[in-house]
């Protein structure tokens, strides 16, 4: 399995899962054009994608959903309630509705989905099986659940939130409401709730941790390396660690 996020942020997300030459996205709110230069820089043949699978209606993760299905005769994922409130969004595709728990079977790869807690109608996070392999993608949540903590168990590699800085959260420029929602259990996770999350997850053959959904407002990659690196701190094995940002591809991982 190899992957890549192709951005990662409130303006605009995207992983590219591939496996055996067929791929998948977990999200897209790159416009077409854009989805199209970052992956050709990264490397990535957009020819191979299959699925576009959606992890919950927010803009930043569903605003290039239809265009990117439709260029590539992609199928859609999404779950029902989700499909209800953002179809007229997404537009005419062809879409397979799942709920949350449910396996989705993509060819060498299944997602597994995990109810998340994030202001939407039906939040996942999700969980991909190669043949060999395992990858968590895990953003947007503002809660970490006994749900979330065991599905995540055991796995080979992670993309994980690590959203603010509560401390710059608290004394940056978002109204009081968008602090409020941030820091909310419908919201995101702060760098300390991902370490945290990060340090009951981290085992032996965890090889790499993505750090993922960080804020340009309320934080910094810096910060949250060290949250990371904090929280793994006298750790007996610990993942390789790296942060993805907004407007640039990853390298691309391979497992
Ligand atoms: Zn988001
Ligand atoms: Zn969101």
């Amino acid at each position: 399995m190899r992957f890549c996020l192709l951005g990662s942020g409130s303006k605009g997300n995207c992983l590219w899962i591939e496996e055996d030459r067929k791929a998948a996205v977990i999200d897209n709110g790159l416009s077409c054009s854009e989805f199209l230069v970052r992956a050709r820089a990264a490397g990535l043949e957009p020819g191979l994608l299959r699925h576009v699978v959606v992890s919950h209606e927010h803009t930043d993760h569903l605003s290039g959903v239809g265009p990117l299905a439709r260029k590539f005769d992609a199928t859609v994922h999404m779950t029902e309630l989700a499909a209800e409130k953002a179809s007229a969004g997404v537009g005419r595709v062809r879409l397979k509705t799942f709920k949350p728990g449910d396996r989705l079977d993509l060819g060498p790869v299944s997602l597994t989905a995990i109810t998340s807690s994030h202001d939407t109608v039906d939040p996942v996070v999700f969980v991909a099986r190669g043949r060999k392999v395992s990858l968590g993608a895990v953003t947007d949540l503002g809660a970490v659940t006994h749900l979330i903590r065991e599905g995540l168990r055991n796995l080979d590699a992670l993309v994980l939130e690590f959203n603010h800085d509560v401390g710059r959260l608290l004394s940056g420029p978002y109204p009081e409401f968008l602090k409020q929602r941030v820091r909310g259990r419908r919201g995101h996770l702060s760098n300390e709730q991902a370490g945290e999350l990060l340090r009951e997850l981290n085992h032996p053959g965890l090889r790499l941790v993505v750090l993922a959904h960080i804020s340009e407002t309320n934080n910094t990659p810096e910060l949250a390396m060290a949250a990371a690196l904090a929280a793994l701190e006298g750790a007996e094995y610990s993942p390789a660690l790296l942060a993805a940002g907004q407007w640039q591809p990853t390298e691309i991982f391979e497992l």
